[in-house]
């Protein structure tokens, strides 16, 4: 990137809530990815003519949870608009959301970059519904389109920022910061590959100290963190070099392609006027009582940022660590119970064994830590055997690969397994002797001082024991076996 140019980027967030129904009749909240199109569907969210929406008020709680958690104002009256506009995948002719009077506003959330720590602003957080899907076929030449009204009408929970981010990295961690939040709130699953979490970044570049905002683009609705990434990546880069070479961004909206890794133009600017916004006149005010405010944020769980600082301050995590542990928060309850039922295993242990060998198998077999058999208290078992040398770490990866299958216990697969770590100390003299005995070879390049060789012995000394040897104290053993053939010899 040419250093003399800054980013400017500020996002607009969809988030699908998780609803029973939808926003504003009593159709269902259905997997749009699974279900049969056009399944939940009634004449409200069909739109037609004389039908009458009533508020969800589980859709209104949710929303202020989020607006709570990231620190606004809330507004006890706000006033839901419609947004005009024509197209297929919206029945009503005008999709209902908030305009002039957002439920909340001029909120912040902290997030953890890889550089540090960093304040986002957050502009509105308002309600709206979400539209229907299209799905564009092209069949023998004739291309149409099928219209899913599942969606329709969807709670939908748009989340603004200020453009305070600028860098596609600081975007990213945003992003996945927002993310955990709504799912800290259990008000959207964060499952971006069904769609029900869309990224809109809006993004200009301006020369280094300028105060004035470049022309952004805006592009629509990505729905992984990589294609944000690559998405704002390319965008910037675009921007300078048609600045540099005497051009002029021109605001619009852009899409994302995955396949070609480029933005494509599909509309310039539309403004405001175009949608015609007025306030919906089938709807009252929205008024949210102090009291019902008040009991939502006691109600609020512990949130990602505080919980991070609290993990490293409480158990001596690094930032990183805790980072990693906190982005979900089922992690850091499993982090938290095992701790506890593990009193002698040092934290930092029980970090180390999740972000490694469990992640690991939890990533081969596509599980989750919920739906794991893996319990706290298993992995407390675990890592207890480990701490008083029962057995080793390489035996300890076995076995939590075992226990991730079976559900069963270390003890049970240690003793069913004759696993126990060897740490009788003439167990261990006779085998590393054993060793030194069939190397002879070795052991005489060893002497004559190729010292690397003490690493090959020690490896088959380990290999005799199928791993099992307590490897400090095989260490220990071949030094001092070692050392007495170079003196006697
Ligand atoms: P809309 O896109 O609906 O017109 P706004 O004007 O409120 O809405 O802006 C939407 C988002 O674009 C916000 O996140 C805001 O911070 C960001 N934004 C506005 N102007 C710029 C700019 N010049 N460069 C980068 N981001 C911007
Ligand atoms: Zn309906
Ligand atoms: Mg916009």
């Amino acid at each position: 990137m040419n250093a003399s140019y800054e980013p400017v980027i500020g996002l607009e967030i969809h988030a699908e809530l998780l609803t029973a129904s939808k926003m504003f009749c009593a159709c269902p909240v259905l997997d749009v990815t699974e279900a049969e199109p056009n399944r939940a569907v009634c004449p409200v969210c069909a739109g037609m003519p004389g039908v009458l929406p009533v508020i969800n008020q589980k859709a209104v709680e949710y929303a202020l949870r989020v607006a709570l958690a990231l620190n606004c104002e809330i507004f006890e009256t706000s006033i839901f608009a419609r947004k005009n506009y024509f197209y297929p995948d919206l029945p009503k002719g005008y999709q209902i959301s908030q305009y002039e009077f957002p439920l909340a506003r001029n909120g912040y959330l902290p997030v953890i970059t890889s550089a540090g720590e960093k304040i986002v602003r957050i502009r509105r957080v308002h309600l709206e519904e979400d539209t229907g899907k299209l799905t564009h076929v092209e069949d023998n030449g004739i291309a149409y389109s099928l219209v899913d009204l599942n969606r329709a009408g969807i709670p939908l929970l748009e989340i603004v920022t200020e453009p305070d981010l600028h860098s596609p990295d600081e975007v990213r961690a945003y992003a996945e910061g927002l993310r955990s939040v709504l799912r800290y709130l259990g008000v959207n699953s964060g499952d971006m590959q069904k769609g029900v979490l869309r990224i809109e970044p809006n993004i200009s570049v301006r020369k280094l100290g300028d105060e004035k905002l470049g022309t952004r683009t805006e592009v629509k609705n990505l729905n992984s963190f990589r294609a944000l990434e690559r998405a704002a990546a390319y965008e910037i880069e675009r921007q300078i070099a048609l600045l540099e070479s005497g051009g002029e961004v021109r605001q619009q909206t852009v899409g994302w392609d995955d396949v070609k890794q480029v933005t494509f133009t599909q509309r310039y600017k539309e403004t405001e006027d175009d949608y015609r916004y007025f306030p919906e006149p089938d709807l009252p005010p929205l008024v949210v009582e102090k009291s019902w405010i008040e009991e939502i944020r006691r109600s609020l769980p512990e949130l990602p940022y505080p919980r991070w600082k609290r993990l490293q301050q409480m158990y001596g995590l690094g930032s990183q660590e805790a980072a990693v542990l906190v982005a979900e928060r089922a992690v850091a309850d499993f982090f938290e119970d095992t701790v506890k039922l593990a009193p002698e295993v040092p934290a930092r242990q029980v970090a180390i064994w999740i972000s490694g060998s469990l992640f690991g198998l939890l990533n081969l077999s596509g599980k989750s830590i919920e739906t794991t058999r893996i319990t706290p208290e298993l992995f407390a078992g675990l890592l207890r055997q480990v701490e008083t040398g029962q057995i080793n770490q390489n035996t300890a990866k076995t076995v939590l690969a075992e226990m991730f299958e079976t559900g069963r216990s270390a003890t049970e697969i240690v003793t069913d397994r004759g696993l126990t770590q060897i740490s009788d100390e003439t167990a261990i003299a006779r085998l590393v002797s054993q060793v030194l005995d069939e190397n002879p070879a070795q052991v005489q390049e060893y002497l004559n001082g190729k010292t690397g060789l003490q690493n090959w012995l020690f490896g088959q000394v380990m290999r005799l024991t199928a791993g099992q040897a307590n490897p400090s104290l095989v260490r220990q053993e071949l030094n001092r076996q070692l050392k007495v053939l170079s003196t006697t010899r």
